[in-house]
């Protein structure tokens, strides 16, 4: 039985069933102050925390936050409720491309803008630190102008997430669409895997069918090791070439992103201008395009809001209001790259400047407290840290006790600039710094993708 609100939060009006992923409902929602289109993907907190995939919904906000690019579906806001997350999307009308793919095979000039598009969002999202791994059809979406907006960052992975090699060990992605090294285990660079699951989403467009495809998945998982697979006749020759060093089984010697932009086929019908690196085509173009001033305003306070203090949340309210950054308020939080040892030494050495009394607590929590009694009692400042990997903290600090001028007047003048060279980022501070934050990834096979796969090679075959 589906229980979604009709009104969610007195902001948005709810409406029909768009789609349905592994453990989310997306419906077509409206903003009932600005009238603005969205979607609204519906997290069962529950069914995510019994499942174990806290981390991956986790994963989803923090990556959906640093990529910002007019190629990939925005993310305008994250509101939860006691049983509910719900993630307030761009709306992207146009549905999925698969649902043209299935239909059957796109024409060049047309496969060869969704392809250009795709490059730059996944330029975009790499040079972030941030990889895909689950590109295919049915995670690109279009817009009323069809263009492409990349969703679903469900089985994206942080650069922080490698291994001291250097390579992702986590298997995801849809098999049909996965690179060898992926399938092998041997740990992979995610880059040149999402470069090869590009180059299965152009052969798909263009060809209508899967390049490597077999109803026994071993069989399949061969034919991708060996990259087996045949150009259709209908195939232009710049294209073969292209997909023979895209679907290129070493990815030692596939080829890159910038290489792929230099492809004659790539740039064609491109102005310079237009096949302009990630750096350059980033985050400023899309705050141009058509957000309202409403949107923008929600998504200044969304900056604040981190996936950590969302999932630890249990009681139903709204949290757009939650991170306002009040120069007045009690707390301050910031982000750092340091180990916890650092951060406490640092901690510690400005408490001693300052003449205040260090008392360590259980669970990461310092108290600095004064020596002396002022009118409102004794100063005492809180920091507390949070581990999100062993190299990166959450640290919140905030007064417990004692005079809330002088609190404010010690933090101003001699706590954050004493912290300089430990923040990463404070609170508040520049979305492009936005914490990177995020535990290793869990393996997750997708039956339910598995069985859509299943059901397109059935569609094509009839
Ligand atoms: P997901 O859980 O992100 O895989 O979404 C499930 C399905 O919902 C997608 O395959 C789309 O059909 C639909 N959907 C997701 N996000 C959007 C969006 N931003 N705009 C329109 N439809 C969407």
């Amino acid at each position: 039985m589906d229980h979604k609100p009709s009104v969610l939060t007195e902001r948005y009006e709810i409406g029909r069933l768009l789609g349905q992923g592994t453990f989310a409902k997306v419906y077509y929602g409206r903003s009932i102050r600005t009238n603005q289109s969205v979607a609204i993907k519906v997290i069962d907190k529950e069914k995510v925390i019994r499942v174990g995939l806290i981390d991956q919904i986790k994963r989803e906000i923090s990556v959906m936050r640093i990529v910002r690019h007019p190629n990939v579906v925005q993310l305008y806001e994250v509101l939860a409720t006691k049983s509910k997350i719900y993630f307030v999307l761009e709306y992207a009308k146009g549905g999925e491309l698969f649902n043209k793919v299935a239909k059957g095979k796109l024409r060049e000039d047309v496969t060869r803008k969704y392809f250009q598009q795709l490059i730059n969002a996944v330029d975009f999202f790499h040079s972030r630190g941030v990889y895909h791994r689950d590109i295919k059809p049915e995670n690109l979406l279009l817009d009323e102008n069809e263009n492409l907006k990349i969703s679903d960052f469900g089985l994206s992975a942080l650069a922080d997430c490698k291994r001291q090699d250097g390579l992702l060990h986590t298997t995801c992605g849809t098999p049909a669409y996965v690179a060898p090294e992926v399938i092998n285990r041997k740990g992979y660079d995610g880059e040149k895997a999402d470069v090869w699951s590009c180059g299965v989403v152009l052969y798909v467009l263009l060809a209508g069918y899967l390049p490597f495809h077999d109803s026994n998945l071993m069989e399949m998982y061969r034919k991708i090791g060996k990259a087996d697979f045949r150009c259709p006749h209908w195939f232009p020759q710049e294209v073969r070439r292209l997909l023979c060093k895209i679907l290129d089984p070493n990815p030692g010697t596939r080829i890159s992103i910038s290489k792929i932009r230099e492809s004659s086929w790539f740039r064609k019908g491109l102005n310079p201008k237009q096949n302009k690196s990630e750096s350059e085509s980033a985050s400023g173009s899309q705050e141009n395009g058509n957000m309202t001033a409403e949107v923008k305003q929600e998504l200044l306070q969304l900056r604040n809001l981190n996936a950590f203090d969302i999932i630890s949340l249990s009681a139903g309210f709204d949290l757009s209001g939650f991170f306002d950054e009040n120069p007045q308020k009690r707390e301050a939080r910031f982000t750092s790259k340091q180990p916890a040892s650092i951060i406490i030494s640092k901690l510690v050495q400005i408490a001693k400047f300052l003449r205040l009394k260090v008392i360590k607590k259980e669970g990461g929590l310092l108290k600095l407290e004064g020596l002396k009694e002022g009118k409102k009692g004794i100063l005492s400042i809180d920091a507390e840290i949070f581990q999100i990997t062993p190299t990166f903290h959450l640290v919140e600090m905030k007064k417990s006790n004692g005079d809330t001028l002088e609190y404010q007047k010690m933090m101003k003048e001699c706590i954050r600039p004493g912290l300089r060279d430990i923040v990463w980022v404070w609170q508040g501070e520049h979305q492009q710094h936005l914490p990177q934050q995020l535990e290793q990834q869990q393996t997750l096979q997708l039956e339910q993708q598995q069985q859509q796969l299943e059901q397109q090679q059935h569609q094509q075959e009839q």
